[in-house]
């Protein structure tokens, strides 16, 4: 059964709010989106969508070929004091990882959605959703009310959804935090990533938009920074200082520093109920994670397949969540495992890494779980 012409409404025009806006209008559904940004825009910084999301991006027509990204040619891990190259993963059997720029990647999704007819429609705040009889109603900051058939909350794990769907959740501060900047230019292997793993720290860098810029990702162990935001600048030259002891082509990017993003890394519990009434959870929504797997993202992109193929074929929402929620909770616990695998801590770790050169090669077969390589090979189509 094709959804033509249900009304669904989607909150939260993000990486999963817009995709599950698009697989529902391809399904047939009239699509509103509400946003509560002026402008559809991210904060410049990279993402990667591995083989498991760009299954799902290509079967809904999102991109032509090639999509507005770089390729990964795979990930090499660099050992932090001289950069040494110390074993390189290549990319996944399944399918390369793609490094998208966020804002082409959320530009793309917007352009793909409103041309299936979705209607996008931004600067609506949400402040509450609640059910009302068989339906939903979306309360706006504007004092207006608005009622919907279904209702999609993809409104981020800060959104008014999961608190009506799930009920409150606390999150903890995980004790660390993640730093981001973007530097001009390409050292090293140009379309490989970079793992690069320290005492309590580990940074990823990878290139952007055909390599003229690099996104860098840092992590460090922090107990003084729990602000609930992840748009807090913070001074370059702190970031800098923070990795200085980084050395190789890793180092030298972290000495071309000039602008950085600083935010706290809460852990969220994958929520239990994923839907209540007109309403289903979507994305951060319903299950953050720590983004040592680099799947958040990709986990929302499935998630929105797999809405629009339950809601399709009438096994509707319960039948949606049980589909993901397995698979979700497993890679969320594999991104809080990497958080303490990635960072060298005692001395013998550090011993490890330096033999970890010398039997790079014997070892990468063995170190592909660092990536995901098992998540990314079994999409959600
Ligand atoms: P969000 O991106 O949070 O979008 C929610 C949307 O809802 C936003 O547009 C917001 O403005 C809107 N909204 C919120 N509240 C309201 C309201 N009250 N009213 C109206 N609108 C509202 N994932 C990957 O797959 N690959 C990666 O490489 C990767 N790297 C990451 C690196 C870091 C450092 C972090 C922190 C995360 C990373 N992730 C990655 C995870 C990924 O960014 C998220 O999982 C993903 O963006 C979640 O998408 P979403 O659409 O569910 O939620």
């Amino acid at each position: 059964m094709a959804l033509t012409g249900q009304e669904i409404t989607v909150l939260g025009a993000g990486i999963g709010g817009l995709t599950a806006a698009l697989a529902l209008a391809r399904r047939g559904a009239r699509v509103r989106v509400l946003e509560q940004a002026e402008a559809l825009t991210e904060v410049g910084a990279g993402i990667q969508i591995a083989q498991n999301g760009m299954v799902v991006l290509r079967a809904l027509g999102v991109f032509d070929d090639p999509p507005p990204a770089v390729c990964s040619q795979g990930v090499d891990l660099r050992d932090y004091r001289a950069g040494r190259l110390v074993m390189r993963l290549p990319p996944p059997a399944a399918g390369p990882t793609w490094y998208f720029h966020r804002a082409d990647l959320i530009k793309t999704l917007a352009r793909a959605a409103q041309a299936a007819g979705v209607n996008i429609e931004l600067g609506q705040t949400a402040v509450a959703v609640s059910t009302v009889g068989g339906a939903a109603c979306i309360h706006l900051a504007s004092g207006r009310e608005m009622e919907t058939p279904l209702l999609i909350a993809a409104d981020g794990m800060r959104g008014p959804g999961r608190a009506a769907v799930a009920g409150d959740t606390i999150a903890e501060f995980s004790g660390q935090v993640a730093y981001r900047a973007l530097v001009p230019g390409q050292p090293g292997a140009p379309e490989r990533a970079t793992l690069t793993m320290a005492p309590g720290r580990h940074a990823v860098t990878y290139p952007l938009r055909d390599g003229k810029v690099t996104n860098i990702v840092a992590f460090q162990e922090r107990r003084d920074w729990e602000r609930d935001s992840w748009r807090d600048t913070i001074d370059a030259a702190e970031v800098r200082a923070t990795f200085a002891d980084f050395g190789g082509p890793v180092g030298q990017l972290f000495q071309r520093i000039e602008t950085a993003h600083i935010w706290a890394l809460y852990l969220h519990p994958v929520a239990s109920q994923w839907h209540k009434g007109a309403i289903a959870l979507l994305g951060d929504a319903a299950h953050p994670t720590l983004p040592y797997m680099a799947q958040g993202a990709c986990m929302a992109i499935e998630d929105a397949w797999v809405l629009a193929d339950c809601l399709t074929n009438d096994g509707g929402f319960a039948a949606y969540q049980a589909r993901r929620i397995e698979r979700v909770r497993r890679v969320v616990a594999a991104a809080g495992a990497n958080a303490w695998r990635f960072h060298a801590r005692s001395p013998m770790r550090e011993i490890g890494q330096l033999g970890l050169t010398v039997a790079g090669r014997w070892l990468a077969p063995r170190y592909t779980w660092l990536y995901g390589h098992d998540v990314t090979s079994s999409p959600a189509l």
